[in-house]
């Protein structure tokens, strides 16, 4: 069986095509969403999901989160022991992912589409392919994030009209122009922006408030990273609850000592507005880039968590001058197309009408030089090749000279951007061929770029005259990692001990209490300790019923103290 899942920076989602429709599944906990959050214990077990994401407030230094930011880079972290770079802890969600959809179905799963953010380049595309390698499945395909929630949204509602989805999420932002025509989506262009979301408006909140909160500046006492992981779990809880009223405590406790104040959704409207202004540009040139006008867009469609908040419905409705349309539940969309997508490979019937186009969302191209009009040459010009936002797959020449009299190698660098100069723009490899003596100019040779849908770029080149070719095998720093090395890598990471699933629900719940035993303080820090320790007596038992008996009884009695707990 073939699965849909979208990988997020805070949360991700299985999704599984079945009798003609999407279905998402849930895990261990009966949650749809799953926490990208990893976590080691003392005994070196993982713990993966929600039971991670409660760990981090009292275990940061055992605990990732938003991982998903460093993908494709070399940056690792150290959790207990053992060092781990975003793409095994990904793989490590995916695994979880994996063995939920399995334990839903009773199917073995084998393969899966996954979503990435349309801004992925492709070192970040690559390593969420070997994420998924790592996790023992194989990747059909990656699909960008608001393609997928276009075929969530789009294929089964609007008739050839376009529409713009619009997804805001932990870490990133995406803009799509969707059109659906006979049956057929089309990704007419694609823009964003990969270092903006839900963290960023954090980040502004805590800045609002950090002064605020502590005037004597206890808290500079404090260890930097429990710090920044109270302030920011404080942000997330005022946040969402932003969403629902005009205001809203800030709160944290640290070494038995409350530092609060009173949050109103004005204030940080406009603590957030250089981040409200930023989420316009991608609009405006996905607009540009497709030639579409705003007013004939039939739907501005919301996807992501973040635009659950109130002000920043307000910023798009301004934008636009009308409503958006959030009728697909927005954290829901992308792993629920992902699926879409999964149905389609496996060929089901149902989906046989419905074909998808999707777009490069940069552009690629090689260096040259050219001449500065005196004679001599500038260096590092960016010459492309396949221009942003072209319906992918897309296979593109172009030809180039040589420079110089009597030349007999051409040396160019690959690289994808926007930028003139190559040297603003990421380099993807470079190569070399040959070419006869001539007087310069007169050797001509093409270069073709091939794109897939997967985000994989061939380039041939050769020389007409000779009938010389080279291939490009790009040669990427980040991935010189052989069949040989994944595999072990792969092992490694198998032999890492996974907290098991059936007790899941357990780990969660305790590390939950864990956590709400640390930020109360007095008589109800005395209570939620004495609910740990009942429930540890239960785990102590052994015996099954107890212990779901002490469960529920502890998820109802922190419920009551803290309000009902999120993903
Ligand atoms: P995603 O990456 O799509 O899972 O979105 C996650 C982001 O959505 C996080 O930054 C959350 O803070 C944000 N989010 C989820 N629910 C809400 C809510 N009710 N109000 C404000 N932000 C939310």
């Amino acid at each position: 069986m073939i699965i849909g899942i979208d990988l997020g920076t805070t949360n991700s989602a299985v999704a599984i095509w079945r009798d003609g429709e999407s279905v998402l599944v849930p895990n261990a906990l009966g949650d749809l969403l799953t926490p990208s959050a990893v976590s080691i214990t003392d005994t070196g077990e993982a713990l993966i999901g929600l039971a991670a994401r409660e760990r981090q407030p009292t275990h940061p230094k055992h605990t990732v989160t938003a991982f998903k930011r460093f993908i494709g880079t070399q940056q690792s972290v150290t959790l207990g022991k053992r060092k781990f770079d975003a793409e095994e802890l990904s793989a490590l969600v995916l695994r979880q992912l994996k063995a939920d959809a399995e334990a839903f179905t009773g199917e073995t799963v084998t393969g899966a589409v996954i979503t990435v953010p349309a801004y992925f380049n492709d070192r970040q595309r690559k390593a969420t392919r070997r994420a998924g390698d790592l996790a023992g499945l194989e990747v059909k395909r990656l699909v960008n994030e608001p393609t997928a929630a276009a075929l969530a949204f789009g294929i089964q509602t609007r008739e050839q009209e376009p529409f713009l989805v619009f997804d805001l999420g932990g870490g990133t932002f995406d803009v799509s122009i969707v059109e659906v025509f006979d049956g057929v989506v089309e990704v007419r262009a694609s823009s964003g922006d990969n270092r903006l979301g839900g963290e960023d408006f954090n980040e502004r909140l805590i800045d609002l408030v950090r002064a605020r909160i502590d005037p004597d500046k206890k808290l500079e006492k404090a260890d930097p990273v429990v710090l920044a992981e109270l302030l920011r779990a404080a942000a997330e809880r005022t946040r969402r609850k932003l969403s629902e009223s005009d205001e809203a405590e800030f709160a944290i406790v640290w070494k038995d000592e409350s530092f609060a104040t009173t949050v109103y959704a004005s204030a940080l409207e406009e603590a957030c507005a250089p981040l409200l202004q930023r989420l316009r540009d991608p609009v405006l040139r996905s607009l540009r880039d497709s030639n579409i006008r705003v007013e004939t867009l039939s739907e501005i469609v919301l996807v992501g968590g973040s635009t659950r908040m109130p002000i920043v419905r307000k910023a798009i409705t301004r934008m636009f001058g009308r409503f958006p349309n959030a009728t697909v539940h927005p954290d829901h969309a992308v792993a629920l197309g992902a699926a879409v997508q999964a149905g389609l490979l496996s060929r089901d019937v149902a989906l046989d009408e419905v074909r998808l186009t999707d777009v490069c969302p940069f552009t690629l191209g090689i260096e040259v030089a050219e001449g500065d009009g005196r004679g001599g040459y500038r260096e590092g010009i960016f010459s492309p090749i396949i221009d942003r936002n072209t319906p992918i797959p897309a296979s593109r020449v172009n030809s180039y000279h040589t420079l110089a009299d009597n030349q007999r190698e051409i040396h160019f660098g690959i690289y994808q951007g926007e930028a003139r100069e190559v040297a603003s723009n990421v380099k993807l490899g470079e190569m070399r061929i040959q070419v006869p003596p001539k007087p310069r100019g007169e050797v001509s040779i093409e270069c073709r770029f091939t794109y897939d849908t997967s985000g994989m770029l061939d380039v041939d080149v050769s020389v007409p005259s000779t009938g010389v070719t080279r291939s490009l095998v790009i040669m990427d720093q980040s991935d010189p990692l052989t069949e040989k090395q994944i595999a072990e890598r792969r092992d490694a990471l198998a032999a890492i001990k996974v907290h098991p699933r059936e007790e899941s629900e357990n780990a969660a719940v305790r590390a939950r209490a864990a956590r709400c035993y640390e930020s109360f303080l007095g008589r109800e820090r005395d209570i939620v300790g004495q609910w740990l320790s009942t429930f540890d007596g239960a785990l102590d038992s052994q015996d099954p019923r107890t212990i779901r008996e002490a469960r529920e009884q502890l998820v109802t009695a922190l419920d009551s103290l803290e309000g009902e707990r999120f993903l």
